[in-house]
């Protein structure tokens, strides 16, 4: 536990977000949360002020200097040449894990499933969201999906961390794994791995399929406890989860990183209901109760978490929560956290009272050796629109052009991951964007230089290729994966 007092960077926001803040400091302050407020303006402002990523400048300095990070929603003005904040400090303070954990507080947030306790685990930084992407040909694009080794070992562990000091019993590694064998393979990997460590002797784990993943979420989510997966699964599972769970109004989330951690709510800053002491502060609380965890402050956290309980449980209710039949009170935004202030030290007795782990969850990775790395060969992407699209007619002439050098044959040709060439079927549809793959004429390695003589040798023929990429071994496994039928 940390007795000492911690420096929290506080952004209040737009629209309805000055309000909730206002609650949730009142009731940290009320709590006796060990920690100093340093405030900070984002959002609309600055982005209309010119700052391009809604941040200004002498507020990057205190974002920096503090480990914890409480924001309040922000509005994203309408209109082109805005960066998206969240995603600007996400990057730049290397926040590798959202966690939004998922419950139901059945009955007083209607749902089918009154059991649902599950945290989702989502790594932040890589795979699609690099927002790498090409248009190649006339007819096709591209979008790079990075995964790389430290990332997913800092993920998996977190996830497997998070399990150990909150007492969960089991963690589900979501992938795709059977198609894209080199990415979501080494996901996989890593969490297979991370996860025989003798450290999670006592934790359950699995791996599953994304997309029958996904159907659990929605169809089994009590089965599930944590959840840890890519970027963009992680998006999609946590939005399914949260509308499984009917209670996205009430989350908040983390974005921890290995110094800086950011936390929010889940909702954004709902302008409709901006002012109007209507707004429910939940959200943002929870996210501060994680921050208090994060932080070692376990015990406050407590105090909070439980007193929150118990004023949902007496029927004090914000307006978006207010039912007759389940509600005593409607409360303003400053009423219920008048009334969550009164209740610390309450327990909850309806729903199960808290419990956090009390220490800051720590991941470290492990240094691995590198791997011996040989260059075996290229994939030449063409953009191709001659004899009528007809492979049989491109794989001979791209023979004929290697044959001359002598150093590369042709081993096959694919089109959008369909292997076309050698043999293919007629039926395949072909658009204008052609993977032509060779190797070595002899087998073994080549080098770079010779890829750069292929290549002219290739332009030279007049076809016109788009990029290249290498085909590596690494300590002799293969680095890549097959055409589909190679
Ligand atoms: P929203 O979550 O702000 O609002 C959706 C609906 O939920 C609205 O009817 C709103 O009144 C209600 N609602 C949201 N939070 C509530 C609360 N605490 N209490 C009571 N009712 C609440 O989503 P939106 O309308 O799509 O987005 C509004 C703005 O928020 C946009 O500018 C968007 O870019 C931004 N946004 C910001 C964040 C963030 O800062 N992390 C996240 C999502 C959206």
């Amino acid at each position: 536990m940390s007795s000492e007092l911690q420096r929290v960077t506080v952004a209040h926001g737009d629209g309805i977000g000055p309000e909730i803040m206002e609650a949730t400091l009142r009731i940290l302050r009320a709590a006796k949360a060990r920690l100093v407020y340093d405030e900070v303006e984002i959002g609309e402002k600055a982005y209309l002020e010119g700052h391009s990523t809604g941040i200004r400048p002498e507020s990057w300095d205190i974002i920096r200097r503090n480990e914890l990070f409480l924001k309040a929603p922000i509005t994203t003005p309408l209109g082109g040449g805005y960066k998206s904040l969240n995603v600007t400090l996400r990057k730049s303070l290397r926040l590798y894990a959202n966690v939004r954990p998922c419950r139901a507080y059945y009955p007083y947030v209607p749902t089918n499933f009154p059991h649902i306790d599950m945290v989702i685990v989502r790594e932040n930084e890589e795979d699609l969201y690099a927002g790498i992407e090409y248009q190649q040909t006339d007819e096709v694009t591209q979008a790079l999906k990075l995964v790389s080794r430290p990332g997913c070992e800092a993920i998996c562990k977190y996830a497997l961390e998070y399990a150990r000091a909150y007492g969960r019993k089991k963690v589900t590694c979501l992938t795709k794994s059977n198609i894209m064998k080199v990415s979501d393979g080494l996901f996989q990997r890593v969490f297979e791995e991370v996860a025989a460590e003798k450290r999670y002797a006592g934790i359950d784990t699995e791996h599953r399929i994304i997309d029958i993943g996904a159907a659990l979420v929605a169809a089994r989510p009590e089965d599930l406890d944590v959840v840890v997966t890519l970027n963009l699964y992680g998006d999609i599972v946590s939005d399914i989860a949260a509308l499984v769970a009917g209670s996205v109004g009430l989350a908040g989330s983390a974005n921890i990183g290995f110094n800086a951690a950011m936390f929010e709510a889940v909702h954004g800053s709902a302008p409709d209901i901006a002012g109007k002491d209507i707004a429910n502060p939940s959200g943002l609380l929870q996210a501060a109760v994680m921050m208090l965890v994060h932080a070692g402050q376990g015990d406050v956290a407590l105090t909070i978490r439980n007193a929150w309980l118990r004023t949902l449980e007496e029927g004090l209710h914000t307006a978006d929560l207010y039912r007759e039949m389940v509600s005593r009170e409607r409360l303003g935004t400053r009423a219920f956290a008048d009334a969550v202030i009164e209740r610390l030290g309450d327990m909850p007795r309806n729903f199960r009272a808290a419990s956090f782990a009390n220490h800051k969850i720590q991941v470290e990775l492990t240094p691995h050796p590198r791997k011996k790395k040989e260059l075996i060969g290229v994939d030449v992407f063409l953009d191709w629109d001659g004899d009528g699209r007809d492979p049989a007619k491109l794989g001979p002439a791209l023979e004929d052009v290697v044959a001359k050098a002598g150093e590369f044959s042709l081993k096959m040709i694919s089109n959008r991951g369909m292997l076309v060439y050698p043999g293919g079927l007629k039926e395949t549809f072909c658009t204008d964007h052609w993977r032509c793959r060779f190797y070595a004429a002899g087998g073994g390695g080549v080098t770079p230089q010779q890829i750069v003589s292929l290549l002219a040798a290739i332009t030279d023929a007049g076809y016109a290729f788009i990029k290249t990429e290498n085909l590596y071994t690494f300590d002799g496994e293969r680095g890549y994966s097959l055409g589909q039928g190679e």
